[in-house]
């Protein structure tokens, strides 16, 4: 056999089992059993392992979602450009998409977001404009500017991953049917907390499908939200007050993409930071797992839920990034104690804050 007949078979045996690059490397995560906490609830706690994804988070799944629904939609055009405001993992997301689909990509974000994630952003090849953390009501909010720059610059769109509802068909094609069937379709709960809502909605919507309605779709939400006592008072909005150390989510209205879902959600938590924080340490200290405060919210919310519904449930939620892109506050001392949360980790945890 020549010498290039051998690379040819080589190459097609490889690539045979190869994913289509980037985009073809996102889902398909891991459910996680968590053990430690499985035990103690005496329910099945299982976190999908979103922090695999290719971009490191959950929020792949949506980037790639609007940039294919762009592309289909005949909107976003070859040599385009991308622009979205973000709390950063859409962001991360959509410039990995970008890079690996020749578009450019423009980033407006909340100046209150980690140093870790601009500066990623911009190693990925992003434009970054950081900007006031202001409410969505004021129209210098991140997203608004993210919207206005798209419509005076051609060639580009606005993906606007809160009311553009590609992002939770995402994950209604995607994050719903993986748990669905990795969980051979016994899932009594799904809880997790929300941004755009994509997750929660998507997912959510699938395994009450699935399920006939059998599966309890819960929301967990952070202090400084107002969805939980949306939730709980039965669709009343109040006026968002305080805020969390959990970056990316929190809501304060009803986005298109939680849209009409959130009459069909079951239940709620609100998640103190201190609760979140301790769990973040508890997770490393636990089970192995390196993760960022949202995930950690869940799995908090998710062993709540295990406890309302009763022993011997499956209860799944969304471990949605790695701690990387937070360690610079989460295991510092000085940063835990300038957000009063020093007491919050336990004595035998304290180890872990090693900056
Ligand atoms: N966790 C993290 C770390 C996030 O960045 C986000 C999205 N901003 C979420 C959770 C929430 O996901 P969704 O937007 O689908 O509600």
């Amino acid at each position: 056999m020549s010498a290039a007949l051998r690379a040819q078979k080589l190459s097609r045996s490889f690539t045979s089992r190869a994913v289509d690059g980037f985009t073809g490397a996102v889902g398909n995560t891991p459910l996680i059993h968590l053990k430690k906490l499985s035990e103690k609830t005496g329910c099945n706690i299982i976190g999908k392992a979103e922090f695999q994804n290719p971009g490191g988070s959950v929020k792949d799944r949506a980037a790639l979602g609007v940039v294919r629904d762009a592309e289909e939609r005949g909107l976003l055009k070859p040599g385009g450009t991308v622009v979205e405001g973000t709390a950063g993992n859409t962001g991360i997301g959509l410039a990995h998409v970008c890079r690996a689909r020749g578009y450019k990509c423009v980033i407006f974000m909340p100046n209150s977001q980690s140093q870790e994630k601009i500066d990623l952003l911009r190693m990925l090849g992003a434009e970054v404009y950081p900007v006031p953390a202001v409410a969505y009501e004021n129209p210098k909010n991140y997203n608004h500017q993210a919207r206005d720059f798209a419509k005076s610059l051609p060639n580009s769109i606005w993906t606007d991953q809160f009311d553009n509802t590609a992002n939770a068909n995402a994950h209604y094609l995607s994050t719903g049917p993986e748990i669905w069937e990795q969980t051979g379709g016994q899932v009594d709960g799904f809880i997790c907390a929300t941004g755009t809502g994509g997750t929660l909605a998507g997912t959510g919507r699938y395994l009450k499908e699935k399920s006939d309605g059998k599966t309890q779709v819960w929301l967990a939400d952070p202090p400084g939200s107002v969805l939980y006592s949306y939730i709980s008072s039965g669709g009343k909005l109040t006026e968002r007050s305080g805020g969390s150390i959990t970056e990316g989510i929190g809501q304060g209205r009803i986005t298109n993409n939680l849209g009409t879902f959130v009459k069909d959600v079951d239940g709620a938590f609100s998640i103190p930071d201190t609760e979140s924080i301790e769990m973040v340490y508890d997770l490393l200290d636990g089970e192995g797992l390196y993760l960022g405060a949202s995930s950690a919210l869940n799995v908090v919310a998710a062993v709540k839920l295990a406890q309302q519904l009763g022993p011997g449930k499956t209860i799944a939620t969304i471990l949605c990034d790695g701690a990387y892109r937070y360690q610079s506050r989460l295991f510092s001392k000085e940063w835990l104690k300038a957000k009063g949360l020093e007491d919050a980790i336990p004595l035998h945890l304290k180890k872990y804050a090693v900056l």
